[in-house]
């Protein structure tokens, strides 16, 4: 009897260690760490058709990548779920990985012709002004004061800003409790803007990027990290037993892909690509192999602002 227990609780860890790896990789890591999400047994993104005799005329974004035969894309590196990087492998995975790759699949693109570009918070405006990407997906909220410097396409996603916290934390529930709290957050993301509000009273800690202020959670330098749940959630899964998110949002957050403002062609381009996808069911396919796996539930989303 006490050899079969033994066995039991033996299988139960193994199955929850492989649980874990399933979830993002390895605990403790946040968020630039070596693994991808997704275990063995998790949903596959699809393959995106490759479109052929794709005409742009007048977009003068789709010109440019065509003559030099790559789309470069702007992507955030360190977002397990969303936009992340095997640093052993360099693959690139998540929601808006996928999402930015079926784009380029309809405007004529394969995944090899795509050059990929890591851009923080902070420098995407003036990446994607100054042409530096073709377009630009990685956790991108919508707004107008964005809309001065660059056009989006989109929405493709409906996020709110939440707070990551230890798994031991008991003061910290929502924005009314983060008062004399240390809250981490990225410069040039609207949750940092939001949380600097005087009315939340919180300690602000500006950082580069959602990996750092993860870290000075783990570490204890911080209380807690804002940005949007979906990006804290895959921090959470790939911490379950250090960190939580505390499950209230408080804006609205609508994704985007940014790109060049004058380039409404390519704007249309892009909208049609997302309208079409969601409505044959791709774009399901690549949430339930991405973001689904991290605890964000599926939700249809909004309909593309065709400006
Ligand atoms: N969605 C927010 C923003 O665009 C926060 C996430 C991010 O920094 O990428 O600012």
């Amino acid at each position: 009897m006490k050899l079969r227990k033994t066995a039991a609780v033996a299988a139960m860890a193994a199955a929850l260690a492989l649980t874990a790896t399933a979830c993002g990789g390895k605990e403790g890591s946040a968020g630039d760490g070596a693994k991808a999400p997704g275990g063995a047994d998790a949903p596959k993104a699809p393959k995106y058709a490759v479109a052929k005799d794709v005409k742009l005329d007048g977009s003068a974004g789709y010109k440019a990548a065509k003559s030099r035969g790559k789309l470069v894309i702007g992507a955030k590196a360190d977002q397990p779920y969303l936009g992340f990087e095997d640093q052993s492998t360099k693959v690139r995975s998540g929601f808006d990985i996928e999402i930015a790759t079926m784009i380029a699949a309809d405007l004529g693109f394969s995944p090899d012709q795509i050059e990929w570009k890591t851009v923080n918070s902070d420098l995407r405006e003036t990446t994607i002004a100054q042409g530096q990407v073709d377009y630009y997906v990685g956790t991108y909220s919508i707004n107008d004061k964005r809309k001065k410097q660059i056009g989006f396409a989109g929405p493709y996603y409906k996020a709110g800003a939440d707070l990551l916290i230890r798994q031991d934390e008991t003061a910290i529930k929502d924005k009314t409790t983060v008062k004399g709290k240390k809250v981490c957050s990225i410069k040039g993301s609207t949750p940092l803007q939001e949380i600097k509000k005087p009315e939340y009273g919180a300690s602000v800690v500006e950082l580069g990027k959602y990996s750092d202020c993860v870290q000075q959670l783990l570490t204890k330098q911080v209380d807690a990290v804002t940005t949007d749940d979906a990006i804290l959630k895959g921090y959470a899964a790939q911490n379950p037993t250090k960190l939580k998110v505390a499950n209230n949002p408080f804006t609205t957050e609508l994704y985007g892909v940014g790109l060049n403002k004058e380039d409404k062609v390519l704007r249309d381009a892009i909208n049609e690509s997302l309208t079409k996808h969601v409505k044959d069911g791709t774009y399901k396919k690549i949430y339930d192999a991405t973001l689904g796996l991290s605890g964000s539930t599926f939700a249809e989303p909004p309909a593309v602002d065709k400006y």
